[in-house]
């Protein structure tokens, strides 16, 4: 039986809208909502992990280049790609910086907009996700993965550059590295107001992590939710 279904997934293949660019149709809530985070360039002692023309220091979760789009200084995900990785690991105390922006998606909903997410260690997500003007829950943007939500929503609008600088103290285990004595501890700063607290995270793995032995170092992944959520100037400061 012969439908005329093909133009129709065409048309609605085809976005009606620049997904980096407001229109008419968006109002923000205050004017600074749509001015771009001022990037922080990376400070002395810091790991310079993405500088928006090397790709060196990641990989896909197999071990494969990554074939991420890398355009103007900035990486944007390709949907179906997979999660990338650091290749180093991480672990201690330390304080990571990182830049992203989310698509203007006005016909998508929840978590269909602009999902990403940053998983410190590979296994506490820092949720990304176009969650402008809602009242935050546990799953939104700057949420603590499905365990905290953020104390207060500071998202900027869709398509405008935000920030994270997250403050890690990865768990205490005791010597033979069995018994956790101290649980993880994350600060997280989104564009520049603090919105997690020294949270302590009972949980060593949120929801799609990479999981793994809480007690080892882990990488900095960069989730693929198959939304085109780009990133740009990523740095680790390892704390003295
Ligand atoms: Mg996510």
């Amino acid at each position: 039986m012969f439908r005329l279904v093909l133009p129709a997934l065409l048309l609605s293949a085809t976005p009606l809208f620049a997904q980096w660019k407001l229109d008419d149709q968006f109002k923000p809530l205050k004017a600074g909502d749509i001015v771009d985070v001022k990037s922080m360039p990376a400070p002395e002692g810091a790991i310079v992990l993405f500088d928006g023309k090397s790709v060196d220091k990641w990989t896909k979760t197999n071990g494969k280049p990554v074939e991420w789009k890398l355009e103007d200084g900035h990486w944007e995900g390709v949907k179906g790609h997979g999660d990338i990785v650091t290749k180093e690991k991480f672990a201690g105390k330390f304080k990571l910086h990182a830049e992203f922006r989310v698509p203007y998606e006005p016909d998508n909903k929840g978590q269909g907009r602009g999902n990403s997410g940053i998983y410190v260690q590979g296994r506490y997500e820092i949720q990304v996700l176009d969650s402008y003007g809602l009242k935050s829950g546990k799953n939104d943007c700057a949420a603590i993965y499905d365990i905290f939500p953020p104390r207060e929503n500071v998202c900027k609008a869709p398509s405008v550059w935000q920030s994270y600088d997250i403050e890690f103290t990865s768990p205490v285990f005791d010597t033979d590295g069995k018994k956790k004595t101290e649980p993880v501890r994350i600060t997280v700063y989104h564009n520049g107001v603090k919105v997690h607290d020294d949270a302590k995270v009972e949980k060593d793995n949120t929801t799609a992590g990479l999981g793994g032995d809480p007690a080892k170092p882990g990488p900095i992944l960069l989730q693929d939710h198959g939304h085109p959520v780009q990133f740009r100037n990523i740095w680790l400061l390892p704390s003295k």
